[in-house]
């Protein structure tokens, strides 16, 4: 079974659109895709309303359908989502609300994993050796236009065009073919130590700051999950350029990191 620790906390004020979810046999880590500053996505729903229904259904299946692949299970949740905005709200819409997704999931004597968008599954071996896994095709899209607005990021159209399309990059959204591009695998339990799964807020101090995939299971080990968040902020307001990166100067932070028991 899973022994889990957790921490989800917003970027300082602001509101979280991160979701956890974590049972003895599973977890899942959704971070709602910020609102891009357009008019109109053709709805009126908010990034907490798709990712709280999101993660129910996907709760909701995890639960119940426990023999479901995860992409489908993933699938059918992004279908019940969709089935809920009702008519009123065009889910063409290319950048109707949307999430990254991290599920972890364990299945007989395997380890399955799924992550989608920018969303991050990691995992330390019983040899101490750690890894993970990022969906970050986003970030190696050819002649992506960046601009600088309310922070440095991918103009609205380019991701307009892009989101959802082949050759593009992928989140949970209305379309439930999105599910079918998810990056998926499978570890032997007896293999693995322990997993985490992390919203791209966490994830930073990897990619960004230098931390190892180690460093950030045994700063868990050592100092517990909460000071995860702690030293990514402490790392932002250290960073001598933040405006180099894309993306926002601090983002929500959620992590559950989860030892594998028997
Ligand atoms: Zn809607």
């Amino acid at each position: 079974m899973l022994d889990a620790v957790t921490v989800s906390e917003p970027a300082p004020g602001g509101a979280n659109d991160d979701l956890l979810l974590v049972s003895g046999r599973w977890a899942v880590v959704l971070d709602g895709v910020s609102s891009y500053p357009v008019p109109d996505v053709g709805c009126q729903h908010t990034v907490p309303w798709f990712v709280s229904r999101l993660g129910l259904h996907l709760g909701y299946g995890l639960a119940v359908a426990s023999t479901s692949t995860l992409p489908n299970l993933l699938a059918t949740a992004i279908e019940q989502t969709a089935a809920e905005h009702g008519p009123a709200c065009d889910l063409g819409h290319p950048l109707t609300p949307a999430a990254t997704v991290a599920i972890v999931r364990l299945i007989g004597d395997q380890v399955e994993w799924l992550v989608l968008g920018d969303a991050t599954v990691a995992w330390m071996l019983a040899d101490g050796s750690a890894s993970a896994i990022t969906d970050d095709r986003a970030d190696h899209l050819p002649d992506a236009p960046v601009i600088v607005a309310d922070v440095r990021r991918y103009d609205p159209d380019f991701v307009a065009r892009v989101r959802n399309q082949p050759g593009g990059f992928w989140v949970a959204a209305a379309d439930a073919g999105a599910a079918n591009q998810a990056l998926t695998g499978t570890l032997r339990q007896q293999d693995v130590q322990r997993v985490g799964l992390m919203s791209d807020g966490i994830t930073r101090l990897v990619e960004r700051y230098d931390w190892s995939w180690a460093d950030v299971f045994a700063h868990v080990d050592q100092r517990g999950a909460r000071s995860l968040v702690d030293a990514v902020r402490k790392a932002e307001s250290d960073d001598h350029d933040p405006s180099r990166w894309r993306g926002k100067p601090h983002d929500d932070a959620t992590a559950v990191i989860a030892r594998l028991a028997a």
